[in-house]
């Protein structure tokens, strides 16, 4: 949980109690955004009926129009007053995975065409964190929320990475839920052609998909451009990153510039270069992703290195995709966010 300095100007952090979440209910009902938790990333809630809420969203995070919005939903009935179609692959992956990190992008409903950013599909998650659960439950409707970060910054996993990424937002209010348990964003898959597709690959990963509905595409992570604002470079940090072999490291580090490591050994980091210790498996290591990057960004220094984790499959694979997205595999007018 992050303090709120007393008379600052900043958004309204609170403890997500019964009557701070009663509260966002009634700011959303309003036609305002409020910031909740979820367990991938923070969200920057608006009521998905009302199009000039949602208009606020794109205002605050300096978001491209055309980079469509997740509604996210309490289940599969709320989701249904949304969509225009939920076939049975819907259904049964609704019923798997669902409250969970899996986006099902399908025909879309009657919704403001702002909140799919004029796209005839929509794109639907039930979120499983308790307090997202518990807002969506009080809503009673579904709440479309991209992530509360700045457009073309890291995504928010913890409630301090808003108030830094929004500090004049006076108004906002931020329901402080503590970190992120998953870290990265959910997967997106597209349901809208006969095979389906992954467009953001994410936590529930593609071998899951193909144990449960056979056939699924994934388009290989370098190429990974097919969903409406997922151009490279989405995620990175303002420092230059560079994506390095653990072999190569050494080699990297000796007489270049100082540089914040990414990094396994943290002993082999040695000064000027300062070392960010990660994890060694991919669960922990997506949920400390962000506010590594961000830690990195902070110590100052002109370069980060991230030393590359040596899977890439499985778990591992969302993780490379936000790896190569942070190292810039791309020009930066593509960032959205
Ligand atoms: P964010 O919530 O910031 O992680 O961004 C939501 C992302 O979900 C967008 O940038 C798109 O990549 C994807 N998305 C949302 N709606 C659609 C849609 N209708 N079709 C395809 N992808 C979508
Ligand atoms: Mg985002």
């Amino acid at each position: 949980m992050t303090d709120r300095l007393a008379d600052s100007i900043m958004p309204r952090l609170v403890e997500p109690t019964s009557d701070a979440i009663a509260e966002a209910s009634r700011l959303l009902k309003r036609g305002q955004l409020v910031v909740f938790p979820t367990e991938t990333v923070y969200g920057l809630g608006a009521d998905t009926t009302n199009a000039k809420a949602i208009e606020l969203i794109y205002a605050l995070k300096g978001r491209p129009a055309d980079n469509p919005l997740i509604a996210h939903v309490l289940d599969d009935v709320q989701a249904r007053r949304i969509v225009a179609t939920w076939d049975d692959r819907c259904a049964v992956l609704s019923e798997q995975f669902w409250p969970g990190p899996l986006t099902l992008v399908v025909a879309r409903g009657e919704v403001p065409a702002s909140a799919t950013a004029g796209l005839d599909t929509i794109a639907v998650r039930a979120p499983r964190h308790v307090v997202a659960r518990a807002l969506l439950q009080m809503f009673g409707r579904s709440i479309s929320a991209p992530s509360a970060n700045r457009s073309g910054r890291v995504s928010p996993t913890t409630a301090g990475h808003v108030v830094a990424d929004f500090p004049e937002a006076d108004e906002l209010l931020v329901l402080d839920g503590g970190a992120c348990e998953i870290g990265i964003e959910s997967t997106v898959l597209e349901l809208t052609g006969s095979t389906p597709r992954v467009l953001r690959p994410g936590a529930i990963t593609v071998e899951r998909l193909r144990e449960v509905l056979g056939e699924v595409d994934a388009p290989p992570v370098t190429t990974q451009l097919a969903s409406p604002g997922t151009s490279l470079l989405h995620y990175a940090p303002r420092t230059p990153a560079e994506l390095v072999e653990t072999t190569q490291l050494a080699q990297r580090l000796a007489g270049g510039a100082p540089a914040a490591v990414l990094c396994f050994e943290p002993a082999s980091v040695k000064p000027p270069h300062v070392p960010v210790p990660m994890p060694r498996s991919a669960e922990p290591y997506a949920a400390r992703l962000y506010d590594a990057l961000r830690t990195a960004d902070a110590t100052g220094m002109s370069r980060i290195i991230i030393e590359q984790p040596p899977e890439t499959h499985g778990p591992w694979a969302a993780i490379h995709d936000r790896l190569r997205r942070a190292t810039g595999h791309a020009d930066r007018d593509g960032n959205d966010q």
